[in-house]
């Protein structure tokens, strides 16, 4: 381990991001070194929220399951005045493109833990109590050291290194970059609390008031989340009657709060790095973007970068694409990240608003809450499902179908869900219609499955669409292909089943066939 191959990568931080990027490496046949600092995993409860987009992904890792056993599916958020209780707003997730129309509330360290289960049976070993200190590469490889919990340090080498580790990255240290945006912003105090209410916990809540809003995320049985803006963080952490009070004032006292797990205050930080990759060195997560909480998207949004991430680096690392295929993983992801806070800062600027704009806010939340197409648009962008790559070097559309860099559609109606097929690693080409299906499968290789879609059971093997539901979702009722890429996008769609065009997506755009030169 750690001793120069060009195959071996190095993830640093066991956090949600660092452990996603190791599971999907390992299923892809890269498996890991992972490092974490922490002696035993975290016990503070952070992201609470899984989006959608995320559960996709979680789902086709094996990952979901667990997670629902653990959290509470949320079907809507509610936005209401903190002093009457009366309601401004309502936002459902019922009707969100996806196979998980809802949010699914658990503390992180649930989620860590699922993606930490996956990871052993995926043959990944997390080293605790171990720091990464210093990193310099070169063209071949990248030197580290690493400290253990005794203080002892030994240097490794690896082939490629992935900066998983956090708001405070050694690694975004050790290349050079620095976060660049704002590091003055909004006080928030928090609780991770049992809570006794007359309000439904199936419901996030946003209640407004004059001092700064609320928010209540309901996780498992009675335990949630809460959280109110403040002027000022009092010194240390707040204790639970200062919360209690605030949830009197805020929550027009209908919630009781006891048996704390976590009270802490935080500040909030809007910045993102330049670039996400750094020759042999590529960084994800809160290493690369920080934000408000506000629409529960730093832990979702970092977890889909390891996901677009993993797949390209293990196709390089193991020698069968070319490095440039790295590139991009900044091309796609820098966009989102930057999307992602912009937003936030927007939603918290409306969110914390006082005065007149308080006023217009209140009016804006009304139109989201009573005109059905906005809100269920603003419920499909909080559920990441309008993160697409239709600009990509990777997303090439020949002819008519769905978009090219868009998430595969995965409508119900089908006889295996386009998610299951995603669960087998690799790529998945999709192929409407009469086909060579014989030279697409020899076109593809090892490089995933090919996935007929027939229209009658008694085809053999591949999805039966009995009802055209898929090939309409897909606009290939025609014919055609669609390859779905391993993180769940769409790289080539064809209105024509020609394997010619496959070997050309997979040399030209994919970098397939080369050696992997950083
Ligand atoms: C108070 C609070 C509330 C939050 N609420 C929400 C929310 O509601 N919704 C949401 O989406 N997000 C929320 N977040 C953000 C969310 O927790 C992060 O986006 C998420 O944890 C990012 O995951 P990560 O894996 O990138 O980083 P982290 O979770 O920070 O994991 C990084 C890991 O790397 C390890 N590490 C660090 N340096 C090294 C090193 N040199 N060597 C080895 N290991 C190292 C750390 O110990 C850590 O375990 C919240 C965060 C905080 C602090």
């Amino acid at each position: 381990m750690g001793d120069g191959g060009a195959d071996e990568v190095l993830v640093v931080g066991a956090g949600p991001v660092g452990l996603t990027a190791a599971c999907q490496l390992a299923r892809l046949g890269v498996r890991p070194r992972v490092v974490e600092t922490l002696a035993i995993p975290t016990t503070e409860s952070r992201a609470v929220a899984v989006q959608a987009r995320n559960m996709e992904m979680l789902a086709a890792l094996g990952v979901l399951d667990r997670l629902e056993e653990r959290g509470r599916r949320i079907p809507g958020l509610e936005i209401s005045d903190g002093r009457t209780g009366r309601t401004h707003a309502r936002m459902e997730f019922g009707e969100i493109p996806s196979r998980h129309p809802y949010m699914l509330d658990l503390p992180q360290p649930d989620t860590e833990a699922a993606l930490a289960e996956r990871a052993v049976e995926l043959g990944v070993v997390v080293e605790r109590g171990v720091t990464l200190t210093t990193l310099t590469q070169d063209d071949d490889g990248v030197d580290v050291t690493l400290r253990s919990a005794s203080g002892a340090e030994r240097t490794a080498r690896f082939g490629w290194v992935v900066g998983a580790d956090g708001g405070h990255s050694t690694v975004r240290a050790q290349v050079g970059t620095t976060l660049h945006g704002s590091f003055v912003g909004q006080h928030f105090a928090m609780a991770d609390v049992d809570v006794e209410t007359t309000l439904s916990l199936d419901t996030i809540r946003m209640f407004t008031h004059p001092d700064g809003p609320g928010m209540l995320f309901p996780m498992a049985g009675t335990r949630a989340r809460v959280l109110f803006q403040v002027a000022e963080p009092g010194d240390g952490d707040p204790t639970l009657a200062q919360i209690q009070a605030l949830a009197e004032a805020r929550m027009g006292g209908a919630v009781n709060c006891s048996d704390p797990r976590w009270l802490t205050y935080f500040e909030i930080h809007h910045a993102q790095i330049p670039r996400y990759r750094f020759g042999r060195v590529l960084l994800g997560g809160d290493a690369a973007h920080v934000h408000s909480p506000a629409g529960a998207q730093g832990m979702n949004t970092g977890m889909q970068d390891a996901a677009n991430l993993a797949w390209k680096l293990a196709l390089v690392a193991r020698g069968r694409a070319d490095a440039a295929l790295l590139d991009t993983y900044h091309d796609e992801r820098h966009p989102v990240g930057a999307d992602v806070v912009r937003q936030t800062t927007t939603l918290t600027n409306i969110g914390t608003a006082t005065g007149a704009e308080a006023v217009v806010r209140n009016l804006a939340f009304f139109v989201v809450g009573h005109v059905r197409r906005i809100g269920e648009a603003a419920a499909t962008k909080t559920a990441e499902l309008t993160v697409a790559y239709p600009h990509s070097s990777l997303s090439v559309q020949h002819g008519r179908g769905v978009r090219a860099g868009d998430h595969a559609p995965d409508p119900a109606g089908t006889s295996v869900a386009v998610e299951q097929l995603l669960a087998r690693p690799g790529f998945t080409l999709l192929v409407f219609g009469p086909a060579d299906l014989d030279r697409l499968a020899a076109t593809l290789g090892e490089l995933g499955t090919v996935v007929p879609v027939v229209t009658e059971a008694d085809r053999g093997v591949g999805v039966v669409d009995a009802d055209g539901v898929l090939a309409h979702a897909y606009g290939l009722g025609s014919g055609g292909l669609a390859l779905i890429r391993p993180d769940g996008y769409l790289g080539l769609v064809a209105d024509s089943a020609d394997d010619r065009l496959l070997h050309h997506y997979l040399q030209v755009n994919l970098h397939v066939g080369s050696r992997a030169t950083a």
